[in-house]
Order: C-alpha cells, then sequence, then structure tokens
C-alpha cells in the first residue's frame, strides 16, 4: 500500500528534490506551489508528481487545499513543511510586509498545513511530519530578524507537536538544512560563493538538494519510529548545536 505525502513548495528547489525521492520510494506525492505555473507545469510534465497551487501562509487555502488531495489520493499519511521565502533586510529597515511574509509562509504555515492532517494521522496511528527550518534558525543570521525568527519558531512547533503526538505513532522532527545548491544559492555571485561562504563551510562544498530529500526518505519511514522531536543538522559541519 502506497502511503500519501504532501510537500509544500514541492515544485521548485529543495522540495522538488524531496518529491522526487519520496515517488521513487513508491508514496503517491502532492507537492504544493504557491504561483509559479510553469516551473509547476514542467515539474509534472518531468516526474509525473502531481502538482497544487495553493498558499500555505493562508488556514483557509490549507483546508481546502488538503481536502483535495485527500479526494484525489488519500488521507494524508506524510507532510513535509519546506515551501519558504526570504525578504531579508536589517531590522531598522525591515517593513512590517517584510515580517508578516515570512513568519506566515515560514512559519503560520506550520499551523495551518498541520491542524487539517493532525487529527487523522492520530485516529490512523501513524503519521510522519518532517518540517525544514535552516541552520539560520539555529544560529541567527544578519539582515534576517524575521526569517532566523520563523525558522527557530520551526524548531519549537516541532519539538512540541512531537510530544502531543508520539504516544499516537506520529512522529515530528525538523531539518536545518545549511547553503545547498539551488536556484537561491546560485543567484549569489560565483566569487562570494567561493571566497566568502564555501570556506565557512568544513566539507568544503554547497549541499546538494538530493542530500536534504534522503534525509526526509529517512525520516518518513517505518524504520524512524523512535526519532521524534529531533533537530537534524545538515549543513557539512557549518554550524554544530
Ligand atoms: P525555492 O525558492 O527554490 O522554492 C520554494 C518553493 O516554495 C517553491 O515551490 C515555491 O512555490 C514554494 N512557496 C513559496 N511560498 C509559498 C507559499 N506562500 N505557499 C505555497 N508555496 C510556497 O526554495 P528552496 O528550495 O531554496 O528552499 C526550500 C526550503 O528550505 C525553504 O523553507 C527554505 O527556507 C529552506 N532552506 C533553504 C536553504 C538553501 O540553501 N536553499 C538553506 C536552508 C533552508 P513557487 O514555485 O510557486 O514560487
Amino acid at each position: 500500500m502506497s502511503r500519501v505525502a504532501i510537500v509544500t513548495g514541492g515544485t521548485r528547489g529543495i522540495g522538488a528534490a524531496i518529491s522526487k525521492a519520496l515517488k521513487a520510494e513508491g508514496y503517491k506525492v502532492a507537492a504544493t506551489y504557491a504561483g509559479n505555473d510553469e516551473a509547476a507545469a514542467k515539474f509534472k510534465a518531468e516526474t509525473g508528481v502531481n502538482v497544487y497551487k495553493w498558499d500555505v501562509s493562508s488556514y483557509d487555502a490549507c483546508v481546502t487545499g488538503i481536502a483535495q488531495v485527500v479526494a484525489d489520493l488519500g488521507p494524508v499519511e506524510v507532510l513535509v513543511n519546506n515551501a519558504g521565502i526570504t525578504r531579508d533586510g536589517m531590522l531598522h529597515k525591515m517593513t512590517p510586509e517584510q515580517w508578516y511574509a515570512v513568519i506566515n509562509t515560514n512559519l503560520n504555515s506550520l499551523f495551518n498545513m498541520c491542524r487539517p492532517v493532525i487529527e487523522g494521522m492520530r485516529e490512523r496511528s501513524f503519521g510522519r511530519i518532517v518540517n525544514i527550518s535552516s541552520i539560520n534558525g539555529q544560529k541567527g543570521q544578519m539582515g534576517q530578524t524575521n526569517y532566523s525568527a520563523a525558522k527557530a519558531g520551526d524548531i519549537g512547533f516541532t519539538k512540541a507537536l512531537a510530544q502531543e503526538n508520539a504516544a499516537k505513532g506520529v512522529t515530528v522532527n525538523v531539518i536545518c538544512p545549511g547553503y545547498i545548491n539551488t536556484e537561491m544559492v546560485q543567484a549569489v555571485p560565483k566569487d562570494v560563493l567561493e571566497k566568502a561562504i564555501i570556506p565557512q563551510i568544513p566539507v568544503r562544498r554547497l549541499g546538494e538538494p538530493e542530500e536534504i530529500a534522503r534525509a526526509v526518505v529517512f525520516l518518513a519511514s517505518d524504520a524512524a519510529g523512535f526519532i521524534t522531536g529531533s533537530t537534524l543538522s545538515a549543513n557539512g559541519g557549518q554550524y554544530m548545536s
């Protein structure tokens, strides 16, 4: 019996690698996205993964979108909260719009997505929730008070939800990637990457999206049933907490 997995932001970057890896393991995957129809259509054509468009910062949109996934594929057994954005700026210049956009998309989305699926997971005595935080939620980052606060919030959310659901067969874990070779990081000038960023990473390279995806596949598996509330750093040794 193949399980149903939702990957938010599952059509590009790290999320696309997660969607593909879960599909390769036999899951029925629903990959969500926000607005980039072209990338989503290309991803669907290349992979055959079902794509769904809704805004994870809206609770009502999540309730409606998840109901559609359940109607199409069946009850949600694996949820990967991966969708995220940056709106960087020093706090003394940050606008309320920058602050709320990041908090709503990167933190409130965890409530919006988990709340509609958690009761079903508890009733069925099985569930796997994997949240994608960031190294910058662990250590803080200049110019990212909004992002660091949201990503640190994801870690606290994970630990609390893990405690609430451990006895019900539902595990909740969080992965904190470091610098991963996605479009976002590829946009950084080559010399900045080579002179300023990669020297800070002890393994001396960027991470690949597939390296995060493999960790998700493991945490989603039956074999990971004793692991809950854990924070997995995947950052090439850049920050050890
Ligand atoms: P990308 O920008 O490559 O992809 C983001 C995905 O999230 C897209 O599919 C996008 O949809 C979707 N998305 C964004 N906002 C929303 C929204 N409001 N509702 C629904 N979907 C949304 O991101 P990355 O792959 O680089 O990052 C993925 C996650 O990993 C993020 O949470 C990020 O913070 C985290 N991370 C990334 C690191 C990196 O080095 N790349 C390092 C540490 C953490 P659309 O295509 O429509 O825009």
